[in-house]
């Protein structure tokens, strides 16, 4: 089945992406438009990024003294991708936008992932420009998010410092009031920072005429000292050259200086920096420290932010969910395709008789199709998120609250899961390979490597899963969960309906009856402490019975709704359902069991004794 197959699929039958046209904001569009939307990027993708996915690993980013140097390939690729109109997709009509659902946003966002997840960092321009829609002046917006929106400039995220990555609390990026009339900037209430920032992807390239960081810093208070914890931390817009009140640039280089590209594992097209800024070495009117504009109200910088995070979280997931699936097909292509070995028959191996391909052992199909399980049941989840977003923003009011709360009980299982599970998918097909597949003669390798970064950045496995457990299925009472679970118990009752599905139903049900549980023990004593000390377990049964009650409601629609699906798509679905239900959900009683204990044995062990 191919991607867009798959896509059309999970978009127009299971989650019937066209009704989306029946609200106000999208009236405009149908699925001709939606279309020609998944056409044009599918074509970009093809010709302009899936042939240099090698040629962007292989030759870094490198700094000659002066410029940071990427390969021709990557400057066209952008090019096409801000040519696309897809960095404005989802915003007004009136600032040149399509009013795209998000759902088709994220879907179209999916064939760039696929064929080369590094050369493409639009999602941060995207992101930057889409923040600063929300909190940003009219100035703010004019200036910044528009030309980030045309493809002119484009956008990082400043968050991470050598010494606080997890623990933001401990940035110690300052910022002071530049000059008496700071408060007088037409672009914002001006500041100088001075600071380091770690790890800025796109953080300097020559791939656009300007860079908006976007950065977090703290204003000191009237001692002098920086607020201790999150809440002293805010937010502004450094731009790498100045830019006029008209948008264009003053010809003032801003004091921001490149430290040193960061030489990574993988997602190598993309330039990974250490940023100094305010050091003096580009003075702005003869003084030191960066320029940089205040968004939003000073010490909500952070609030700020998070809603670009979230937005960055559902990306991230996709992602990774696109190297699994790249890797995926190719492992499925090798697999037909490879002569190895022999049938076993009761008589022995028959060595005159030819050699089986290797896609007809039975390890070889297991190993395909848990890559099948993870991949498309991880892509169906993003899209799931990505029309609760639409809920969210064009839903009646009820319905948009419950999206809210869904989405944010969802968020760390579609950002964490598929970047865990599509990792393991990548190491799958790595394997299906065999010794091919260590070697960089395919392109297996490569996407394993690429993919081991997504559950490190957006936030490590650890914070998510301390997220999920110490904070999101606690809020507001518990609301969240109990939504989600409203909605898995819907999936199985109808599932038990079915013949084909019901036992699946059952073992849905008895899934989430199990993480209830664990969840009311893991908090028994109260003890934060104690409960978080096996949140990574959590996750990990949480998202499996996510991905259970996910693939559980594909099976049912592709059942039920799709009578033109051929029958090897159906057989496919079906199958993976119940390879999910047979080899995987029954993994989620020994990590609840630890969770439920509140199991002591990593949290205990001394030190010493490592
Ligand atoms: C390629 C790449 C691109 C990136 N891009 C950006 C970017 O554009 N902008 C940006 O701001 N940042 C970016 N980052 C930074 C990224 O978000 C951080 O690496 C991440 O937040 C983790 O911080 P750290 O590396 O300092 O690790 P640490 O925070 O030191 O964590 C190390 C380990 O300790 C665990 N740990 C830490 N604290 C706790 C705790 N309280 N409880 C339990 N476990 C804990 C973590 O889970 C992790 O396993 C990028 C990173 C990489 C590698």
């Amino acid at each position: 089945m191919s991607l867009r197959s798959t896509l059309d699929f999970l978009l127009y039958q299971w989650l019937d992406a066209e009704s989306l046209n029946q609200r106000t904001r999208f009236a405009d569009h149908s699925r001709e438009t939606f279309d020609a939307v998944f056409d044009t990027c599918e074509r970009i993708a093809r010709e302009k990024y899936a042939p240099f996915n090698r040629t962007v690993d292989t030759q870094e980013p490198h700094f000659d003294g002066e410029k940071v140097i990427l390969p021709q390939a990557t400057h066209d690729a952008q090019k096409a991708y801000a040519a696309s109109g897809m960095l404005s997709a989802a915003q007004d009509y009136e600032i040149g936008g399509m009013q795209l659902p998000y759902t088709v946003e994220a879907a179209a966002n999916a064939f760039f992932a696929m064929a080369s997840v590094s050369m493409g960092s639009s999602l941060l321009t995207t992101g930057n420009a889409n923040l600063l829609m929300v909190h940003g002046t009219d100035a703010q917006k004019g200036v910044f998010a528009t030309n980030e929106f045309s493809g002119r400039f484009s956008g990082t995220m400043c968050l991470s410092e050598p010494q606080a990555g997890s623990s933001l609390s401990d940035i110690t990026t300052r910022a002071v009031p530049d000059g008496a009339d700071f408060e007088a900037d037409p672009l914002g209430a001006r500041y100088r920072l001075k600071g380091n920032k770690m790890w800025i992807s796109a953080g300097e390239h020559e791939l656009t005429e300007n860079i908006i960081h976007l950065v977090l810093a703290k204003i000191p208070g009237s001692d002098g000292k920086l607020i201790p914890g999150t809440k002293g931390i805010s937010l502004f817009i450094v731009p790498k050259k100045l830019v006029g009140t008209d948008g264009q640039l003053t010809g003032v280089r801003n004091d921001v200086a490149l430290a040193g590209l960061n030489h990574k594992l993988g997602w190598r097209g993309t330039t990974n920096t250490l940023l100094n800024f305010g050091e003096g070495k580009y003075p702005v009117n003869g003084q030191a420290g960066a320029v940089g504009y205040l968004v939003g109200k000073p010490h909500e910088g952070l609030r700020c932010m998070f809603h670009m995070m979230n937005e960055a979280r559902i990306a991230i997931g996709m992602a990774a969910t696109m190297l699994g699936m790249a890797g995926y097909y190719a492992s499925l292509d090798y697999a037909k395709n490879r002569p190895q070995g022999r049938p076993m028959t009761g008589a022995g191996k028959d060595a005159a008789a030819p050699q089986s391909r290797i896609i007809e052992h039975a390890d070889v199909k297991r190993m395909l199709l848990a890559q099948k399980s993870y991949c498309e049941g991880a892509l169906a989840l993003e899209l799931y998120c990505a029309r609760l977003v639409d809920e969210q923003h064009t839903a009646d009011p009820q319905a948009a609250d419950e999206a809210r709360l869904l989405l944010e009980v969802l968020t760390p299982i579609a950002k964490s899961w598929p970047s865990e599970w599509c990792l393991e998918a990548n190491s799958l097909a790595i394997q299906v390979l065999g010794g091919y597949g260590y070697t960089r003669d395919f392109p297996v390798e490569q996407y394993w490597r690429d993919n081991r970064l997504n559950m490190i950045h957006e936030g490590t496995h650890g914070i998510q899963a301390m997220d999920l457990l110490g904070r999101k299925v606690l809020m507001e009472g518990g609301k969240g969960l109990q939504l989600l679970a409203a909605r898995i118990n819907a999936t199985a009752a109808r599932a038990a309906q079915v013949p084909e599905l019901a036992a699946h139903a059952d073992a849905l049900a008895d899934a989430l009856q199990q993480v209830s549980s664990a969840t009311e023990a893991a908090w028994a004593s109260g003890q934060p402490t104690e409960a978080l000390a096996n949140a990574v377990p959590y996750l990990q049964a949480f998202g499996h019975t996510v991905l259970a009650w996910i693939w559980l409601d594909v099976a049912l629609a592709s059942l039920t709704l799709d009578a033109t699906e051929s029958i090897a798509a159906r057989a496919g679905r079906m199958g993976a359902t119940r390879y999910f239900y047979h080899y995987e959900l029954p993994k989620i009683a020994a990590w609840l069991q630890v969770v439920s204990s509140r199991d002591a044995t990593c949290a205990d062990f001394p030190e010493e004794s490592f």
